[in-house]
């Protein structure tokens, strides 16, 4: 029945950034569905792994740095080593940097391109690895923003690096369909977490930015959990390299 489509019961899915904000909430998502979910982050899950236990659901901490490539084999080797396969990997963890773009130095630059955009390749081609040695196919789901198709202000590594996400979204899904992974990206909105902490602390943007959303408001973690189990489901089997936007609207106006 089509519901069954939508569920995860013995995959195990790898998420990025799981401690907090977008990635907490589809950490969630994808323990609720079934899924055994490896959180990856810097600092403890703990808040998520409570959240999940409460659910009933299943989670393992694996601590890592993203600011650099060092730790992707680990990352791999400990979800095999706890789950003994992997089956999808949410490509959330990220930064944002907001500066005038004539003050952007390169360390700053390249702190948000390394996380934002290189480690994201990189992942995601160790988990692709994993998936055609297993012969299993298996979900990327790349995390964008409405810069990927927006200049912004203030943030130009921000929307180079979510730009170049979508773009990488397209050629790796063009890759890897043939051995059953689809890769497809997820665009939020203005979304209520740590990352829009300054925006929304200056009432006259954020006001600005409300009135500019149809749907009248900040998006949550909650409104991520819908799309996330889409494309890490069954029910997408055939979506590949499309980017969704769970934006309240923002891109329609
Ligand atoms: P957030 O609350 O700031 O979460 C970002 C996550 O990335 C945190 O878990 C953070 O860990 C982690 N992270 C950052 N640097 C890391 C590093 N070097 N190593 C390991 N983890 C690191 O913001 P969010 O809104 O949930 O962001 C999640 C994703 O959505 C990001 O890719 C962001 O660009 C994207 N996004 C957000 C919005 C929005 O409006 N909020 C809109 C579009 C796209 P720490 O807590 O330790 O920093």
């Amino acid at each position: 029945m089509i519901l069954d489509l939508f569920k995860l019961d013995g995959k195990t899915a790898i998420v990025t950034g799981a401690n907090t904000g977008l990635g907490q909430g589809m950490c969630r998502a994808l323990a609720q569905a079934g899924a055994n979910v490896c959180g990856v982050a810097r600092r403890s899950c703990a808040e998520t792994a409570e959240l999940i236990k409460s659910d009933g659901g299943e989670f393992f901490e694996i601590i890592a740095d993203l600011g650099s490539t060092e730790k992707i084999d680990y990352i791999i080797s400990q979800a095999k080593e706890k789950y003994g396969h992997i089956d999808i990997l949410v490509n959330n963890a990220g930064i944002i940097s907001r500066e005038d773009a004539v003050d952007v130095s390169e360390e700053a630059w390249d702190r948000v391109i390394d996380i934002n955009e290189k480690v994201v390749f990189f992942l995601a081609q160790a988990a692709a690895k994993e998936f055609m040695a297993q012969g299993t196919g298996g979900k990327i789901v790349n995390i964008c923003s409405m810069l990927s198709y927006q200049g912004g202000i203030r943030v130009p590594s921000y929307a180079a690096s979510k730009s170049a996400v979508l773009g990488l979204t397209r050629a790796l899904a063009n890759e890897w369909a043939q051995y059953g992974i689809n890769v497809n990206g997820i665009a939020p909105g203005y979304m209520a977490t740590n990352n829009t902490n300054q925006l929304r602390k200056d009432a006259d943007r954020s006001e600005a930015i409300i009135d500019r959303i149809p749907a009248g408001r900040w998006g949550t973690p909650e409104d991520m959990m819908g799309a996330v189990i889409y494309l890490c489901s069954d029910a997408s089997a055939y979506v590949n390299g499309f980017t969704i936007a769970v934006d309240g609207g923002w891109l329609a106006r």
